[in-house]
């Protein structure tokens, strides 16, 4: 009856916020789901930032803050970007946004003008084929698979170039395949990058903590890298603080003022109490955040041990975040128990309806042979999830 944009029309709708929506469903309608669609920590945030919290209500932080963050912010942004990736920006290069999201929706709508080429490493976190296709952008999906861990090779970074190609997008650690590129392996795809000064990289770092080999590397380390690449991050993963809407750039002057000015047309900047709080989480040391980190590293043991023992999953082991990607090709054109599969997303379906698990299918990430399971879930909920899905694909 409404006539909507073009630009909504066309826009798919987040399949991680989908299948969350759906087992919030099913679970009001009385259906025991375990959901490990979303990627969302399922911890409390710590004591020590929601304390913060209460306090900045308290001192009465209730006006518009500065639309790219408070100062005192951006200095421990400044800070944490120097203590843990050792890279130097200055207050010119931060701008504090609502969520990570939107730090690269800003990033998308400053840099791209029509028809600008985005090289996506598949697969890639699901909303940044929409955010570039937003800005008018298209993207490029480069394939990996589970027999190359997922990592783009310098190879076909260069292949996937193109004279329109403005920019790089990727995670690591990845959502959803949890790979992690070295330093050496980023040093690679930097000597192909080095060759086409025109392309601008995000890296985006949300799951930095969540890294189970260490080491974790940034594009913006190399020096002749630096001043092309826009460095995201954010608090919702590691410090379990995905309501509270806070996510960060660290970039070159001139995008992180086309982003302020993008986002004071938008949202004014980010939530004041959310801004007041994470000043303390930044500030604090690592080591606060650390039990967190370590039961995703026992969850990871235990999805991993248990899923290998179901035929037919093709799994390689993630090295950070909290998902597991498994290939699940074995099953398509097979039919289980009048279940037809043709494709993962029928297959995530089935394991929704048959075993009452909640995953996401891998066509939303761009790689159509897989599909995502989210770990950060009860150690308990794991092991029965993994039972039902065994129980289901054998029911012949
Ligand atoms: N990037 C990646 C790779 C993510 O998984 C997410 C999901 N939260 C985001 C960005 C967005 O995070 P935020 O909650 O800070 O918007
Ligand atoms: N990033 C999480 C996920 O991939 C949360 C959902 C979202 O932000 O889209 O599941």
């Amino acid at each position: 009856m409404y006539q909507l944009s073009d630009r909504i029309n066309n826009m798919s709708t987040s399949q991680t916020l989908a299948m969350a929506a759906k087992t919030r469903e099913l679970k009001a309608e009385g259906k025991d789901v375990i959901g490990l669609s979303l990627g969302e920590p399922d911890f409390n945030t710590p004591d020590f930032i929601k304390d913060a919290a209460i306090q900045a209500i308290n001192e009465n932080y209730n006006a518009y803050t500065p639309v790219d963050g408070y100062v005192e912010l951006k200095d421990a942004i400044i800070n944490k970007f120097k203590r843990d990736n050792g890279l130097t920006y200055d207050r010119s290069q931060i701008v504090v946004s609502t969520g990570a999201k939107q730090s690269l929706a800003n990033v998308a709508m400053v840099m791209l003008n029509p028809g600008d080429e985005v090289i996506l490493p598949c697969p890639y976190w699901v909303s940044y084929a929409e955010i570039v296709k937003l800005a008018e952008g298209v993207p490029v999906e480069v394939p990996t698979s589970v027999e190359s861990d997922f990592k783009m090779t310098p190879q076909q970074l260069e292949a996937a170039i193109t004279p329109k190609t403005k920019m790089l997008w990727y995670s690591s650690p990845s959502n959803p395949s949890g790979m992690v590129y070295s330093k050496e392996e980023l040093r690679a795809l930097a000597d192909v990058l080095v060759k086409h000064p025109q392309i601008i990289v995000v890296s985006d770092e949300i799951y930095e903590h969540i890294n189970f080999v260490g080491g974790h590397a940034s594009m913006a380390e190399f020096e002749d890298m630096y001043d092309r690449v826009v460095t995201v991050n954010g608090v919702s993963k590691a410090f379990a603080m995905t309501g509270w809407r806070i996510g960060y750039i660290g970039a070159p002057a001139e995008i992180a003022r086309a982003c302020n000015k993008m986002q004071g047309q938008i949202t004014s900047g980010a939530n004041c109490i959310a801004q007041r709080a994470v000043i303390t989480a930044l500030e604090a040391p690592v080591s606060k955040i650390q039990y967190m980190i370590d039961r995703f590293k026992s969850r990871r043991k235990l999805i991993i041990d248990l899923m290998s023992g179901i035929e037919g999953f093709a799994i390689t082991e993630p090295e950070g975040a909290f998902y597991v990607f498994p290939d699940i090709s074995y099953f398509f054109g097979k039919t289980i128990n009048g279940y037809e599969i043709k494709d993962a997303t029928d297959f995530s379906m089935f394991i929704l309806e048959r075993a009452l698990v909640a995953t996401v299918t891998g066509d939303a990430f761009g790689s159509p042979n897989c599909i995502r399971f989210s770990y950060a879930a009860s150690e308990a909920e794991i092991e029965e999830a993994m039972n039902r899905i065994k129980n289901a694909i054998s029911e012949k």
